[in-house]
């Protein structure tokens, strides 16, 4: 694809029209894949963390787990070679705004300016964009999310196992939380901007293997195609809201 240098304004880019699968315009909104299999999705929010992310990296890497990661805009923004990196090792990118607000408190115009924002740092980091989006604090309203939906295409995604190690019960609590609640379809929450959730991680996804999972992407646990691997039509441009 020879976009990358294009230098896509936003209302260009958010026109993108990305070839997904019919199912995926029927999630409005996704707490846990359904299915029998013994497959989760972990994710990780608000990064990227220039320096607790690589350490995360890293330990996902020597297991060859791939991950999901709902990244803040403007962290992209500063960050833009952890996101090449995350997307060159496997890992899919979820749009997570740009600048964290309680959506729940802004009209439509901005709803959208803050996913789209995210999506062009995205698009300037790894020439693709994210197909699913996570509210922050998980608050967003039915009306915003079929707006979404509707308007970008993009399922909202929460969680079905949260360890709250934002509340930093500390690492051996976040790790067995996560291990103790794993379950068929579980996408897992967790905050990869805090060292000690980084320190869970080895004890907390070596636990989860051991008890018969795998990891998967939360496209992929959604029965979808690896999203880099999406075809993309370029954008006609001038039909964006926003
Ligand atoms: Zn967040």
């Amino acid at each position: 694809m020879t976009s990358a240098t294009l230098g896509l304004p936003g209302a260009a880019l958010a026109a993108v029209d990305i070839a997904q699968p019919a199912e995926t315009r029927r999630n409005i909104t996704v707490t846990a894949a359904p299915t029998h299999s013994n497959i989760v999705a972990m994710t990780f929010d608000d990064g990227p963390h220039p320096k607790h992310t690589p350490l995360l990296l890293d330990i996902l890497k020597a297991r060859r787990i791939r991950a999901t990661f709902y990244l803040i805009g403007r962290n992209v923004a500063r960050y833009p070679d952890i996101v090449k990196r995350m997307v060159d090792e496997g890992h899919e990118i979820g749009n997570h705004t740009w600048r964290h607000p309680f959506l729940t408190s802004l009209g439509n115009t901005s709803v959208l300016r803050e996913l789209d924002r995210t999506s062009e740092a995205v698009y300037k980091a790894v020439q693709r964009i994210p197909v699913t989006m996570r509210p922050p604090y998980g608050a967003l309203s039915g009306r915003q999310r079929t707006l979404i939906h509707t308007e970008r295409d993009m399922p909202t995604i929460l969680w079905s196992v949260d360890p709250e190690d934002w509340r930093r019960p500390g690492s051996d609590v976040v790790a067995s939380r996560i291990v103790d609640r794993s379950h068929a379809g579980a996408i897992i929450l967790s905050h990869d901007i805090h060292a000690p959730t980084v320190r869970a991680m080895p004890t907390a996804l070596d636990g989860v293997l051991d008890r018969g999972y795998r990891f998967t992407t939360v496209s992929m646990i959604l029965g979808h195609r690896d999203w880099t691997k999406l075809r993309w039509r370029l954008p006609q441009a001038d039909t964006a809201t926003g």
